[in-house]
Formats: C-alpha cells, sequence, structure tokens
C-alpha cells in the first residue's frame, strides 16, 4: 500500500500559483518530499509530507500538453534535483502537472511521459530509474460569478475522499477552481514502454488522499 499525501501549505500554494499563473497553458514541475508520521481520526499514520514543488521554468507549455522546451536547461534542474535527493530525509518523490479546464485524472499521455521522465538521463550512475513516481494533478477553471465574492481576498477548501478542492477569488467577480489529485505510478521500470502499458491503468496507478494543510 502505498502511502498518503500530505501537502506543506508552501507546497499547496505552489501548486496553485503555478496553474493560476499559466492559467489556460499546463504548467509542470517536480515534487520533494519525505515520510512523516501524522494522525488522522485519532490512529497514528505515516504518510508522505510534499514539502516543496518546484515549477520547471523553461518548459514549453500548450493548452494539453507539457514538455521540455529547453533540453539542457530541463537536464540542468534535473541534475540538481537528483543530486540533491536525501538531503535531510527530503526526497525528489515525482512531479506535478495542471489540467487547464480537464478531468483531475492522469490521461494516456501522461503514463507515456512519466515511462521516458524516469529514464530521462539514460542511466547515468546516480540516478536510478524510479519504479514508482507521484503525479500530482491541478485541475483549474475560471469561473466569473453574478453573485459578487466580498471585496476582501478569499479562499476555501475542502477534502473530497481522495482529492482536495479550493476557491480562491482573484476578484470579487472571478474565481478560480482547483482540484488536487495524487497519483502513485508504478511499473515504471518496466522493460519497454508496450510493457508498461499492457500491464493496464488499475495495476500501474494507485489513488492516493491528499490530505490539505487546513
Ligand atoms: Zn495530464
Amino acid at each position: 500500500m502505498l502511502p498518503d499525501i500530505i501537502l506543506d501549505p508552501g507546497a499547496l500554494q505552489c501548486l496553485c500559483a503555478s496553474a493560476m499563473e499559466t492559467y489556460s497553458r499546463e504548467s509542470g514541475g517536480f515534487l520533494m518530499g519525505k515520510m512523516v508520521t501524522r494522525t488522522v481520526k485519532k490512529k497514528s499514520c505515516r504518510m508522505l509530507l510534499i514539502s516543496a514543488a518546484y515549477p520547471q521554468q523553461t518548459a514549453r507549455r500548450g493548452y494539453a500538453y507539457i514538455s521540455d522546451g529547453n533540453k539542457l536547461a530541463g537536464w540542468r534542474a534535473r541534475v540538481l534535483l537528483y543530486t540533491l535527493s536525501g538531503l535531510k530525509g527530503v526526497n525528489l518523490v515525482g512531479g506535478y502537472h495542471t489540467h487547464p479546464h480537464d478531468a483531475c485524472e492522469l490521461s494516456a499521455g501522461d503514463l507515456s511521459y512519466l515511462y521516458d521522465e524516469v529514464r530521462y538521463h539514460k542511466g547515468r550512475i546516480g540516478f536510478p530509474v524510479m519504479k514508482c513516481w507521484l503525479e500530482i494533478v491541478v485541475s483549474v477553471d475560471k469561473r466569473k460569478y453574478v453573485t459578487k465574492y466580498s471585496e476582501e481576498p478569499f479562499h476555501s477548501w475542502h477534502s473530497h475522499k481522495r482529492k482536495i478542492e479550493g476557491i480562491v477569488a482573484a476578484d470579487p467577480g472571478t474565481g478560480y477552481h482547483f482540484t488536487v489529485g495524487a497519483f502513485w505510478v508504478s511499473g515504471l521500470d518496466a522493460d519497454s514502454k508496450d510493457e508498461f502499458k499492457a500491464m493496464g491503468r488499475k495495476n500501474i496507478i494507485q489513488e492516493a488522499k491528499v490530505h490539505g494543510p487546513f
């Protein structure tokens, strides 16, 4: 059983700011985290704390895709993240990307991208192929309101069975709606992409419960 996720307040801010800044195009990057013990409903649970999210600055962004824009720059960011992985128990654990006006689920294209992502370093020593990767998807929607919010900055969050959902008001008449889902993807060490795909979504993806910092 792979662990639930708890978002540090700063990580939630980075994930949602990243989605809101490039609202009509996808945005994405990497996630850092460490295992912690938290009490949920009076039970002590081990879960993965996402302590930071790094938005990839040189990514090529489109409405329904994100990829490396500058390959060398993307490589440099990964070198840093892999090299510092493990510092004070904080590891590179996966990545995230946004889905403007789209479902908070992993697409077939996302899975194929992740298979390549864990091989980006092409077997360089010290850069293992991660068998298991956590991918957070932040879906974002802009909505206009007839009944205006208060003039004060406003945000509100709630939890679903696994995902969390929130609204942030950009101004009294516009709200950005976020849904945050976290997906453990396993089997990434399969010998070929075809073998990976043949395992089937159910065996590859396990959705984790996201605990928000609220
Ligand atoms: Zn996607």
